[in-house]
């Protein structure tokens, strides 16, 4: 069983990802946690919250290996009336999906509040876009200052951050920060984290540091914080099925010499992300 807890279908500067190139490249995986592009990234051919979000969920319906999260515009909308009514009446969106530096809204705006206070009431974790540790939008500590806000509330550092190892060991002490101070309820996967332009780093160093560190905290193991997600189709090495499958066995391969703990891959790879998102 795989679970690929960050996908996408939709127009992007990356290309123009139908659903059935998508499942092209996931071949591997059982079941993956989508976005729609056109909300977000959309080159173009940008659409609303209502538009992008009700294509998705008719995607969703057609490949139901595709389980949908609603894209949020607070840098948009005025109110969370939109995503209100979808949360109510399709309870297939299974979380929210967040991208502070493509709206180009800081991440502790209050403009997220609302949608915030959606996830609580309707207890939704949300994925957000985690960027440079330097970025004014997206960097993990703005998101880190939000989920302080809204505790009870899942919040996903997508990709832990961009940008290489400096950053990666700060959002690092982001997390620890958030779990002995019992400050925030964050979420990590592993996107991009060991991609960098085209391939792999095949050592895979921050991802094994990142789950080290989690594995070892002074609350224990907090491990089923850490998704397996790729991202896919963004990213060059994200664009073949034959890539996408390289890079999971080299992940698979990296965690059980690193830790030889069978029960410990499965729960990046599937009983995390289940566990999370319930189902
Ligand atoms: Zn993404």
């Amino acid at each position: 069983m795989i679970v690929d807890s960050h996908v996408h279908i939709g127009n992007s500067e990356w290309g123009n990802f139908s659903p059935e190139y998508l499942l092209e490249i996931i071949q591997d995986v059982d079941c993956a946690i989508c976005s729609n592009l056109n909300g977000i990234d959309s080159a173009g051919c940008f659409k609303d919250e209502y538009e992008c979000n009700l294509e998705m969920l008719e995607i969703s319906k057609k490949y139901p290996k595709l389980k949908p999260l609603t894209v949020c515009q607070p840098n948009i909308t005025e109110n969370n009336k939109v995503v209100r009514t979808l949360l109510e009446t399709y309870p297939d969106f299974i979380g929210l999906k967040i991208h502070p530096e493509y709206m180009r809204l800081p991440a502790d705006s209050e403009k997220y509040d609302k949608y915030l206070e959606l996830a609580r009431e309707f207890n939704k974790p949300c994925l957000y876009h985690s960027g440079h540790i330097k970025s004014r939008f997206s960097s993990p500590a703005l998101i880190y200052k939000k989920a302080q806000e809204f505790p009870e509330v899942p919040v996903i550092l997508g990709h832990l951050s961009t940008g290489p190892n400096d950053c990666h060991k700060q959002a690092i002490e982001i997390l620890l920060d958030s779990i002995e101070n019992n400050r925030a309820n964050l979420y990590v996967d592993i996107s991009w984290i060991d991609f960098m332009f085209e391939r792999i780093n095949e050592s895979m160093e921050d991802t094994l540091m990142l789950i080290e560190a989690l594995k070892t905290t002074s609350c224990g193991d907090n491990t089923y914080r850490i998704l397996w997600g790729s991202d896919a189709p963004v990213g060059a090495f994200n664009h073949t099925q034959e890539s996408y499958s390289h890079n999971l066995a080299i992940f698979k391969q990296r965690i059980l010499e690193k830790f030889k703990d069978e029960n410990l891959l499965n729960n990046l790879l599937y009983n995390n992300a289940q566990r999370l998102y319930g189902f």
